[in-house]
This record gives C-alpha cells, sequence and structure tokens, in this order.
C-alpha cells in the first residue's frame, strides 16, 4: 500500500524562503479547526507567514467559530502577530508571526469552545523556550469533538514532557458541554538549553491499568450508572475499574464519560460527551467502541493521539535533526491533512506505511 499523505493536495515539502508567505486553502473537506490552529503553531515556530483562505469551507457553519477565534488571539498575544480577518465567522485569515515570547498568559473561550484547544495552538511555540510560562485557561474543558482536560493531561502531556520540556496541568474547575465556564492552569518549563529530544513511540507495552470514569454533574446519577455498566459489560471490565469522581455542583450541568488504558510507553483516554437527547447507553458504547478498536492493533496510540502527536514530533525532528517515528491504529483523513499541512511549513519529510491494522508515521529531517 502506498503513503496516503502523498495523494493529498498541498503535499509537498515546505518551500526553502523562511519568510514567503504559505498560501492555504481550507476548501477541503478533512480541513478544519485544527488545520488553522496547527497553521498557526508552525507559523509561530518556523516565522513564516500564512493566509487562510475557505476557512472550514466544507462544515455546517463554516467560517470561524468563537474557538478558533480565542485561538488566533492566543497565538497573536504569544508572538505578537499581525493579524487580518480573525472575525467571528470569517472566511480568511493572514497571520505574521513576531517572535514568540515565554510569560504568564490568560486565553478564555467563550461558550462550549474548548480552551484545551488554545492550549494545544500555544503549547509547541512556549516549550521551545529558554524561559517558562505560565497559562491560565477559561472556556470548555470537557466539550465535544475535543480533547478533554484529562485526556491532555495523561495522554498528550506525558509525551511532550518526554520531549524534553515538561509540565503541570492542574484543572481547576470543569467546564461542560454546552456552558464551558472551566478553568486550567499550564506551567510549561523549558527544555535544557531548549533542545527537544524526539523519540520513537513504536510500542504501547504492557497494560498497566484500565478504568472508567463518569463525570455528572446536575444530571441524574442513574445516568452515570448506566453508563459505567454499559461500559463494563461491553469491555468485561470490574466493578473496581468503574468511578464516579467528585465534582462541585455549581460546576455543571455536565456529563463525560472517559476510558483510560494506561500501558508502560503511553497512555490513552477515549470520551463521549452526554448531550441533551442521547441515551447514557449510547454515550458508553461510543467510548467501548472506540476502546475496543485500539485494542484490536498493536499500535502505541489511538487516532486521536495520533494526529495531535505529530505536530510536536516534527517540531522536535526539525529542531533537532534526529529522525523519530511513532505507531498508531489508524490515521483519519484529518490526520493526514494535518501532516500536508506540516510539509508546508517544515523541510521534514512525514511518511507512513501500514503497520499491523494501524500505520507507523516516520518524521525524518
Ligand atoms: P471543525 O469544526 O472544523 O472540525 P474543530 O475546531 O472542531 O473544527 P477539528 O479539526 O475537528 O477542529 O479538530 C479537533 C481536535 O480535537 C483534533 O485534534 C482531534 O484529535 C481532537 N479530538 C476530537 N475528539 C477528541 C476526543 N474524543 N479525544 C481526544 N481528542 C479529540
Amino acid at each position: 500500500m502506498g503513503d496516503p499523505v502523498r495523494a493529498l493536495p498541498g503535499a509537498a515539502s515546505g518551500g526553502a524562503d523562511p519568510a514567503s508567505l504559505i498560501d492555504l486553502d481550507g476548501a477541503h473537506g478533512e480541513c478544519g479547526g485544527q488545520w488553522l490552529r496547527s497553521a498557526l503553531t508552525l507559523s509561530m515556530c518556523t516565522g513564516r507567514p500564512f493566509r487562510m483562505r475557505h476557512i472550514r469551507a466544507g462544515r455546517e457553519r463554516p467560517g470561524l467559530l468563537r474557538g478558533h477565534v480565542a485561538s488566533i488571539s492566543a497565538a497573536q498575544a504569544v508572538c505578537g502577530a499581525q493579524v487580518q480577518g480573525a472575525e467571528l465567522d470569517g472566511a480568511s485569515v493572514a497571520f505574521t508571526p513576531g517572535e514568540v515570547r515565554a510569560g504568564d498568559y490568560t486565553f478564555g473561550v467563550g461558550g462550549a469552545g474548548s480552551c484545551m484547544l488554545v492550549l494545544q495552538t500555544v503549547w509547541p511555540a512556549l516549550m521551545g523556550l529558554a524561559e517558562p510560562s505560565r497559562i491560565t485557561l477559561r472556556g470548555g474543558t470537557h466539550t465535544p469533538k475535543a480533547p478533554p482536560f484529562q485526556f491532555i493531561q495523561r495522554a498528550y502531556a506525558p509525551l511532550m514532557d518526554r520531549l524534553g520540556a515538561v509540565s503541570e496541568l492542574r484543572l481547576r474547575r470543569h467546564g461542560f458541554h454546552p456552558m464551558g465556564g472551566g478553568g486550567v492552569d499550564v506551567n510549561i518549563t523549558p527544555a535544557e538549553a531548549g533542545r527537544l529530544q524526539p523519540f520513537d513511540l513504536t510500542e504501547r507495552g504492557p497494560l498497566r491499568a484500565a478504568y472508567a470514569e463518569c463525570l455528572v454533574v446536575a444530571v441524574p446519577r442513574h445516568v452515570a450508572n448506566r453508563e459505567l455498566d454499559t461500559l463494563a459489560n461491553s469491555l468485561g471490565w470490574a466493578p473496581h475499574q468503574l468511578h464516579v469522581p467528585a465534582v462541585r455542583q455549581n460546576e455543571g450541568p455536565g456529563n463525560a464519560l472517559m476510558a483510560t488504558l494506561e500501558h508502560e510507553f503511553a497512555t490513552e483516554l477515549f470520551t463521549a460527551v452526554g448531550e441533551k437527547g442521547v441515551s447514557a447507553e449510547t454515550v458508553a458504547r461510543a467510548v467501548s467502541r472506540e476502546v475496543r478498536e485500539f485494542q484490536v492493533s498493536r499500535a502505541a496510540i489511538g487516532p486521536y493521539l495520533a494526529d495531535q502527536w505529530v505536530l510536536p514530533l516534527a517540531l522536535a525532528v526539525w529542531r533537532s535533526g534526529t529522525a523519530a517515528r511513532f505507531t498508531c491504529s489508524a490515521l483519519t483523513d484529518r490526520a493526514l491533512a494535518h501532516i500536508a499541512l506540516i510539509r508546508r511549513f517544515l523541510p521534514c519529510h512525514i511518511t507512513t506505511e501500514p503497520f499491523d491494522g494501524g500505520w507507523t508515521v516516520v518524521v525524518s529531517p
């Protein structure tokens, strides 16, 4: 089987001139909000300006949503960028980065916009600096189609830490869909001498722990019981693996079901956020399906972590000149579009090859 990334539009390697404007067209279905956020990150890290047109053109509500505008503002604050077009519903943005500065930052997203996605926009830029940064986030922490706080803390942050820039995360307040209003504190300590060390992640290693947590606030307790029972029946998990963590009543209403698999070399976390009109059983089945799909493969990480990990890894490979690889249980169309985007900014090679029902992604300078 060939490399699927090569077939994508814009999949050529990044050009040689660091000052040249990168022209991006978001009109393809798979080019969503992550394309924009990652373009911001890559632009900050490489100093290369970009313009993006037809932002999220394939979505039901195209253009910039609140969370996307918040990510642009965060990137602008971190590097003093010149920005044009960062308006709600806007279809194009021009971003000319300045110098990335460490510091104390506060970023907020209104409504159910995910503040975890705002964090992921600026984190790779801040981890390569000589000084530490402190970030205060406000917004959604457990929202649909975004990594929940625990995913970032248990799955994403440990990989970032292994690159050399250690982080500390604290959830001050949950922010559930649709109200948001959560709070997260993040400290990022720079890598020694600003040196990032890419590493191979090809095996997940033996399972150390598997457990499910059901967050319920101002939602009847039987919802949590039904979600956990359905998940446990489907995965064959025992009662000691099922938890209902305490959440302050004024942090809701909200519901999220999370299943965590702690392996020796990587932790994965699968989530479904409860929504009005969606049964507890449907929420639980969505999580158990994702867990099972991951478990049938031998890959180190799952599809969401794969599409998030490839960007910081590529930055570390580019800076260090050392190649690295990882295996993942699936590569979504979004991940492939994301890889094509990285190739537009960074002069590194990213190839994919089939691996035991999943994929190996190789990033070389
Ligand atoms: P759009 O509405 O255009 O899709 P978006 O801002 O929601 O825009 P996406 O392009 O869908 O952005 O990207 C969402 C990001 O959230 C991706 O990085 C994806 O890996 C991550 N993500 C989505 N769901 C989960 C989940 N359940 N667990 C962990 N990460 C998730």
